[in-house]
């Protein structure tokens, strides 16, 4: 009954299209994950970059391509051990329950940086300095706000950064900050917008268009420079210390609310899977085998690796990635 072809460890994007995927190889799957309910951090999106498609519709869709008669769900299921015997899996979970299989996929995800980790940033200090999780339960209604006048945008949370020890760019936060201070303008047409920015890194089909549109047809206005205080006033706003780096000039802005675009980091359990196993990289994520030829595979055979356990990636790249874990643990699967 606790037997498998493949168990994947998290239901977040990746895990839960790798088990759609497998299932519909008339593979047997067992799928884990810590948490009370699937989706992982695509729980805490309210819209998408960049066509502002609605995460909980792609949940919905993902939840529904899993109700398979080949996928076991295992939610609230904490895997403490992952061992293997005679070229089969085991993972034990912290009831003591053991589950067998012959490949295994890593799928846990990535964590968001702790943004209390950059004190002079004031976050859990000043109740108006808040992270982009937090702002998207402003968009999405959950939490009401009153019109800011001025809201500042703070790029590079906990990325690239060697203070904090993540040289890494995080890849995702400069299209959802562009994203998030267009959903916000609509929501508060009148605030002025002021976004800080190291480098801006629209990689993605669409983003620079966004990042145009952001400006021309909103009037967000993008300052290139690193904030590197921020202060209360009197009458409960902030002022940011900067210095725009394209003027070489100190620059002062006092705003109502700060957003703190913070980064992807690698999971805790990204970080205790791979120690256990000795297969992550110096930043924790998993290291696959060859970024060229076998990105699905890791050192140990029949185990493989998806999504953003791996690197920073988006949506759309994790469920790509996922598909070809998948195709890869099936096509190992016949060889056996
Ligand atoms: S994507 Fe942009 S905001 Fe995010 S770490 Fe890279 S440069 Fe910084």
């Amino acid at each position: 009954m606790n037997t498998f072809d493949s168990i994947i460890i998290g239901a977040g994007p990746a895990g839960l299209k790798a088990a759609d995927t497998l299932a519909n190889f008339n593979r047997k799957v067992l799928l884990i994950d810590t948490d009370a309910k699937i989706g992982g951090k695509l729980n805490l999106w309210d819209r998408l970059f960049p066509d502002f498609s609605s995460s909980q519709e792609l949940l919905n869709q993902l939840s529904k391509n899993i109700n398979n008669e080949n996928v076991t769900l295992k939610l609230n299921t904490n895997i403490i051990s992952i061992k293997n015997n005679d070229n089969h899996w085991m993972a034990t979970d912290s009831n003591g329950n053991t589950f067998y299989a012959t490949t295994m996929i890593i799928a846990t995800g990535f964590d968001v940086f702790d943004a209390h980790r950059k004190e002079e940033y004031g976050y859990g200090i000043y109740k108006n300095v808040i992270t982009s999780v937090d702002l998207e339960k402003i968009l999405s209604g959950e939490v009401s706000i009153e019109t800011p006048s001025k809201v500042a945008f703070i790029q590079c949370v906990g990325s690239r950064d060697e203070k904090v020890g993540n040289n890494f760019c995080s890849k995702n936060c400069c299209i959802c900050a562009v994203k998030q201070t267009i959903e916000l303008k609509e929501k508060f047409p009148l605030t002025d917008i002021y976004c800080f920015y190291m480098d801006l890194r629209m990689f993605g089909q669409s983003y620079e268009e966004l990042y145009r549109r952001s400006q021309q047809d909103y009037g967000v206005n993008f300052v290139r420079g690193r904030v590197s205080e921020i202060s209360p006033t009197m009458d409960n706003k902030v002022v940011l210390k900067a210095e725009d780096t394209l003027l070489s000039r100190p620059l002062k802005l006092t705003a109502d609310l700060v957003v703190l675009m913070v980064g992807m980091e690698a999971s805790k359990g990204t970080k205790i899977l791979g120690n256990q196993l000795n297969i992550n990289n110096t930043d924790g994520f998993v290291k696959s085998t060859d970024r060229y030829l076998s990105d699905s595979e890791t050192t140990l055979k029949g185990l493989f690796v998806t999504g953003t356990s791996k690197r920073q990636m988006s949506i759309p790249e994790t469920m790509n990635d996922a598909v070809n874990a998948a195709v890869i643990v099936n096509n190992f699967l016949n060889t056996l």
